[in-house]
């Protein structure tokens, strides 16, 4: 990342208000009547700051609707005369870059296939070279830290200072509950990267099925995202692209008014004092944690040095397939996950081999 990076805070953007920033509207645009219905519905919620439309549809297969093409940009320019909202559409390749520019539209939006692609990000940077616009970044399909830290620097490159990021899950080929799979921490981690970065939930494409959408609006908004961008249509049944997870605009103001906000910080001595003696307890357990890992290396580096002498192999599979065992029992009478048990022993169970293996190979002596 160049550490010179001036992407300005959300709070900096003339279209911001309020946390939590919301785009709302149709997946496509479909006709100029869907299209201005649907942004005088959400404006009227109050709680709406962006309209979004897809004009151009990536399909995963074809001959499914791929969108209206660029006609579609009159009628949102129509919504955004009626109700004041700025609006957002996406862009795939550079023609799109240009039709958008032309009809003023205020923010592009880069798809999660698209952001995958580094040939077709670096062409919409090239598009949008120095242009006054805000860009938002879907994270790519893959879930790729990496790649999608490339596109935010691919559009920062060409002058771009209005960034945002939009996580929207992942691809899964296994059967899920969502659409496309959270694995929050991978936006969780690109915060620690780039802490001022505007990051948007889309709980739409995660969730796939609009009964979803609330609790995962509900979880980004408790891990301190800046805002949501969710589908909103006039006639979800009608809709011809992604009906099962849209809402109308009056549901989606009903959804809105039930969000809790939390504060992103303590607000006051009290509340400071309580966290700081609750982190201390935290630290002091780390620290316990750490000192019995060690404890356990010693253990296991003791059983490398045994099994070195007697010529017997490092892998045990039977002991391991026991202990995994045991401790999946273990951690569920203490409310701990069967996912995270085996995680956790496993990159545990690792670092015994690692150390046993630096005792067969004699690169280390154990301790007395
Ligand atoms: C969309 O926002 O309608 C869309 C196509 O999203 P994604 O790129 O996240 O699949
Ligand atoms: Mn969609």
């Amino acid at each position: 990342m160049p550490k010179d990076l001036h992407i300005k805070k959300l709070s900096e953007w003339e279209e911001y208000h309020e946390r939590p920033f919301v785009i709302a509207g149709p997946c496509s645009a479909e006709s100029e009547k869907q299209v201005v219905e649907t942004a005088i519905g959400l404006k009227k919620t109050g709680k709406v700051d962006m309209f979004r439309a897809g004009i151009w549809k990536p399909r995963t297969r074809p001959n499914s609707f791929e969108g209206v093409g660029a006609k579609g940009l009159s009628w949102l320019k129509k919504a955004k005369q009626e109700t004041g909202l700025p609006l957002t559409i996406e862009v795939a390749n550079a023609n799109h870059v240009y039709e958008a520019l032309k009809y003023g539209v205020d923010v592009l939006w880069i798809g999660a296939r698209t952001s995958a692609n580094p040939f077709a990000v670096q062409e919409i940077a090239n598009a949008m070279q120095g242009a006054d616009i805000g860009v938002l970044i879907k994270n790519p399909v893959n879930p790729d830290l990496e790649l999608w830290i490339g596109a935010i620097e691919r559009i920062y490159q060409a002058g771009i200072k209005k960034i945002g990021l939009i996580h929207r899950g992942f691809s899964t080929y296994e059967k899920s509950s969502y659409r496309n799979l959270p694995q929050w921490q991978i936006p969780i981690e690109m915060k620690s990267r780039l802490p001022e970065i505007p990051m948007l939930n889309d709980p739409s494409h995660i969730g796939g099925k609009a009964e979803l959408i609330l609790d995962l609006s509900q979880k980004a908004m408790d891990l301190n995202f800046d805002g949501l961008m969710i589908e909103s249509h006039v006639n979800p049944k009608e809709a011809l692209s992604d009906a099962q997870q849209q809402i109308t605009p009056e549901e989606l103001g009903k959804l809105l008014d039930q969000l809790v906000l939390r504060s992103p910080r303590p607000t006051d001595e009290k509340q400071l004092n309580v966290l700081e003696e609750l982190r201390g307890k935290i630290d002091w357990l780390d620290k316990q944690f750490l000192d019995l890992i060690e404890q356990r290396m010693q253990v296991a580096e003791a059983i490398g040095e045994y099994k070195k002498r007697n010529n017997i192999s490092i892998l045990q599979n039977k002991r391991w397939e026991d202990i995994i065992y045991k401790s999946i029992e273990e951690g569920a009478k203490r409310g701990l996950s069967r996912e995270f048990i085996n995680r956790a022993f496993k990159a545990i169970h690792q670092e015994s081999i690692n150390h046993q293996m630096e005792i067969m190979n004699g690169k280390k002596k154990p301790e007395a």
